[in-house]
């Protein structure tokens, strides 16, 4: 490879493992294969499981590897590098978004689905979209009403990532006997083989493998003990979750378009056109250095707002807008490569199409790019606190 210089990125202390699963579980060519027939990467999920690669973040006594938030960052950037995709890295993820329930279940709910996960044995999905609520789920209507065994959940949540493939997921459903607005949220653990659960695949632009989709309740029973922490308190629980998660994923994005990088300054330097290297034309010179110069920049930010959060300080619009930062520098490297590969960069010879799609959805997941603005906005002029 071209001596791109080498990115402003901590050496992960399990680098030699990540490359050894790169190249002994061929997670390139599973990515791509993934891709072109979208399933549940199970094999995968379970080896990287064995090898301890799931929940690098999360504490070892609940199955994870237990690594420091700055350690897990660079291992993620290091795991989307070297597979030249967002899956594996992703999918090493899984534990910590489901954090809510590590941190709130019960040792018998944490010890039979959460160390499961940690292992690649169950997978756990989340449950938050509607299909009329999804930034703001102030218009959550999802409901779990209350009987003398516990709850009936009833409603449709859309979106999910998982949809078909979890044995469980995260479900956030409103307690009516609680306020309406964000406060009034619950989260439940709910098996996804109960019956009266009807799930629905919808195909996606990129990132296939998660197979989203819409799952129908209609009067599913579900215990007390499935509830997550108190009543009404379920999104005040996910939100710290969903900031340290947002700052992991600008990680992931920047190790895929770093990754793109590397390769179309190799391509550019060889190439020919009219005489002389692509890279002699300022036309393509210049947007690969503002790639590179921008990747970094965003790369500082986001390891910034992983400092911050290692901390203890509070770092919501940092992280927000590092995954804002990201997604955007990571489409924009990848275009560049699809543009300056010619031909065959938009085609599915080579993976930048398939990474272009697969990044596009940080723009929408875990939050539009628009609403990490928002959180950029409220910390410049944060909103009247009410008395
Ligand atoms: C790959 C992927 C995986 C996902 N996985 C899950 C999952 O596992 N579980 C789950 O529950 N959901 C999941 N989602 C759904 C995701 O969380 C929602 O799509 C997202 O929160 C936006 O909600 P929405 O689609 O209803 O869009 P809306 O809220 O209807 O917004 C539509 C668009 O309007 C703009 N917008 C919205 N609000 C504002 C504002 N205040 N100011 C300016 N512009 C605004 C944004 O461009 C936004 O994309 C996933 C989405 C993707 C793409």
């Amino acid at each position: 490879m071209m001596p791109v210089p080498d990115p402003p990125v901590p050496t992960s202390p399990i680098r030699d493992e990540v490359d050894r699963a790169v190249e002994e579980l061929r997670l390139a060519e599973r990515a791509a294969e993934l891709d072109r027939q979208p399933e549940f990467p199970k094999a995968e999920f379970r080896a990287l499981g064995e090898r301890g690669l799931l929940g690098l973040h999360t504490a070892t006594r609940l199955g994870g590897r237990g690594l420091s938030l700055l350690d897990s960052a660079a291992t993620l950037y290091r795991l989307a590098y070297r597979s030249g995709s967002t899956t594996f890295a992703k999918l090493s993820l899984q534990p910590e978004f489901s954090s809510v329930l590590a941190e709130l279940g019960s040792d018998a709910l944490v010890a039979s689905y959460f160390v499961p996960l940690c292992r690649g044995e169950r997978l756990i999905g989340n449950q938050v979209t509607e299909p009329a609520a999804g930034s703001d789920p102030r218009g959550m209507a999802f409901e779990a009403l209350r009987d003398d065994r516990g709850y009936r959940l009833r409603g449709t949540k859309s979106q999910a990532a998982f949809a078909v493939d979890a044995e469980a997921a995260i479900v956030y459903a409103r307690v009516p006997a609680h306020s309406a607005g964000p406060g009034g949220i619950t989260a439940f653990l709910v098996p996804q083989d109960r019956p009266g659960i009807d799930r629905r695949l919808v195909p996606d632009l990129g990132e296939r493998w998660m197979r989203r989709g819409a799952v129908r309740y209609e009067n599913v029973p579900i215990g007390p003990e499935f509830r997550l922490g108190e009543e009404g308190k379920g999104l005040e629980y996910v939100l710290p979750e969903l900031t340290r998660e947002r700052a992991l994923l600008a990680m992931i994005y920047l190790g895929v378009a770093r990754r793109s990088l590397e390769e179309t300054v190799e391509f550019v330097g060889q190439r020919e056109t009219f005489g002389r290297p692509l890279s002699q034309q300022q036309s393509v010179s210049f947007p690969l250095v503002e790639d590179w110069s921008d990747a970094d920049a965003a790369t500082l930010y986001a390891l910034r707002s992983i400092e911050k959060l290692s901390d203890g300080e509070e770092a919501t619009a940092e992280a927000a807008l590092s995954k804002w930062m990201a997604t955007d520098v990571a489409l924009t490297t990848l275009d560049h490569a699809i543009q300056f590969h010619g031909g065959r960069g938009y085609s599915t010879e080579l993976p930048f199409e398939r990474q272009w799609r697969d990044v596009r959805s940080g723009g929408i997941a875990h939050g539009p790019s628009e609403l990490m603005h928002r959180a950029g906005a409220r910390r410049l002029w944060p909103p009247p606190q009410k008395a």
